[in-house]
């Protein structure tokens, strides 16, 4: 242990560690490369293998890294792979360097900017010479045509197609799907619609104004006054894209295949509100998967309003901009896709809240669980199948703490959980909604509170990390000490331990 040791690098690593789970092979792969590269362990770790190979291999990584004398210099180098991957948090931690937003555009003139938009969206784009440009924003510093809500970056004005067209009505049709941690109250913006970009090369910006009533901008402020209560509400920003909406459609759902719209963001994109740029890790989920982001908060500038105005006037309405460029390979994931805004207030609703419904309303009882279980002993036992024991983890697989409210889904069909505030305090920063388990992708209505495994952990020690679980619902630990017929109990453990005493 050496003094070179970075608190903060650790404590990114433990959040590295929790969110494991959500990646993919692909990831874990890139996870391992990096790992590999700055020497994280004595051996290079092999990328071959199945997932949960990869994942204890990374595991064990990442473990062996806390306890190394390097960790905070090898961690800021694995850091912007684990940013990426959204294990952490883009945010700077002041002892590992910030990372560099990843956008790498390049600058074409405004003339071949027009060549290459064109409203044939089969239309190969003009090859463009690249000019490196660290950041979408310095593109347009000084350079964007004053006035109108939307411009041609660089351009002098005149020809050409504008970049982003308003007055979508937004309706009954746009709307996104449902969250356990909010619900929408009201639009108060037009749907914004943007235009495609066509490469790397092709710089949009879409930009547009929404106002705000005093009484809305009341309900963001923080709840009685006081700076450690959260708002009652919240205003978020909403993007989806032509994959999902056609707003041209004027039927009764004008989401494709009749959807509720998932957030999907421009591949690259920086966003601002009254200038105020947002976190770009906010934006964008897991890669290439629409819908793992949730829409961001647009509270992001000082003081209690967060930035937002109120009032009459065009000095007092709030502006969004988003400038972007489509980065996505062609031909893969993306195409060629317009993208539409909207700003929504929504009511927020409090995690402990929310955790506290579903173990109120949708537990079920040891009994239930265990009758189930034996019925599907019963049901097998003509087939001359054995079922064997099953080691069960007490443990959360995302939190790696002993599960203190177990959950899962009604339908999944395993009988270990993970903790349910846990999950949604996960789903809440990526909103996968997979099951850490399974890996399948859940309803957040379907989480169950499984009475079975909270007795459980009710009978055994807290030191306990697993229990054999037999087919028929009875168990017991490891060490053989406890079992569902002999059961740990904090009373019967105080009484031993003072027969033990009077032994002496
Ligand atoms: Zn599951």
């Amino acid at each position: 242990m050496s003094a070179t040791r970075g608190a903060s690098a650790l404590d990114e690593i433990d959040t590295a560690l929790s969110r494991l789970g959500w990646l993919t092979v692909p990831d874990f792969k890139e996870l391992i490369t990096a790992l590999n590269r700055y020497g994280a362990t004595a051996r290079s770790i092999s990328r071959q293998g199945k997932k949960a190979d990869l994942r204890m291999r990374v595991e064990g990584a990442l473990h062996g890294l806390k306890a190394a004398p390097a960790v905070s210099g090898v961690w800021a180098n694995v850091r912007p792979t684990a940013v990426t991957l959204r294990l952490v948090s883009g945010a700077s931690n002041g002892t590992t360097p910030a990372p560099t937003m990843t956008v790498s555009v390049s600058l074409p003139t405004p003339a071949t900017v027009r060549a290459s938009h064109s409203a044939s969206t089969s239309q190969t784009p003009t090859y463009v010479p690249p000019l490196a440009m660290p950041k979408l924003a310095a593109l347009y510093t000084g350079s964007k045509p004053g006035g109108g809500s939307v411009s041609a970056p660089g351009g002098s004005g005149g020809a050409g197609p504008s970049n982003a067209r308003l007055e979508v009505n937004p309706g009954p049709a746009f709307r996104f799907k449902p969250s356990p941690f909010f619900t929408v109250e009201e639009p108060v913006s037009i749907v914004h619609e943007c235009v495609e970009s066509y490469s790397a090369q092709d710089r949009r910006e879409a930009s547009f104004t929404f106002p705000l009533t005093s009484a809305q901008l009341a309900k963001l402020r923080p709840a009685s006054g006081s700076a450690s209560t959260p708002p009652t509400h919240q205003l978020r920003l909403f993007c989806t894209s032509s994959a999902f909406y056609d707003p041209s459609s004027r039927t009764q759902n004008a989401t494709k295949n009749n959807l509720d719209l998932p957030m999907e963001f421009p591949s690259t994109c920086e966003v601002f509100i009254n200038d105020t740029q947002l976190k770009s890790s906010l934006l964008k989920g897991m890669k290439r998967q629409p819908g793992t982001a949730p829409p961001p908060d647009l509270r992001v500038g000082n003081g209690s309003d967060g930035g937002l105005r109120a009032g009459a006037g065009a000095e007092n309405v709030n502006k969004v901009k988003m400038l972007y460029v489509n980065t996505t390979p062609a031909g893969t994931y993306a195409g060629f896709k317009k993208f539409y805004l909207v700003v929504q207030l929504v009511r927020a609703e409090r995690v402990t809240t929310l955790i506290e419904n579903i173990r109120d309303k949708q537990s079920v009882s040891a009994e239930e669980i265990r009758g189930k279980m034996r019925a599907s002993v019963a049901a097998s036992a003509d087939d001359d199948i054995i079922a064997g024991t099953l080691k069960l983890p007490l443990k959360c697989p995302l939190s790696f703490a002993r599960i203190a409210l177990p959950a899962r889904s009604r339908k999944c069909t395993h009988s270990q959980c993970f903790d349910c505030a846990s999950w949604f305090a996960v789903m809440e920063q990526t909103t996968t909604w997979l099951c850490p388990i399974c890996e399948n992708v859940l309803d957040w209505r379907e989480i169950i509170v499984d009475g079975f495994f909270a007795e459980i952990l009710r009978l055994t020690p807290p030191a306990a990390d697993d229990v054999l679980l037999e087919a028929d619902g009875t168990w017991r630990t490891i060490d053989g000490r406890y079992s569902s017929r002999n059961p740990y109990s904090a009373e019967k453990r105080r009484v031993e331990v003072i027969e033990l005493d009077l032994d002496d």
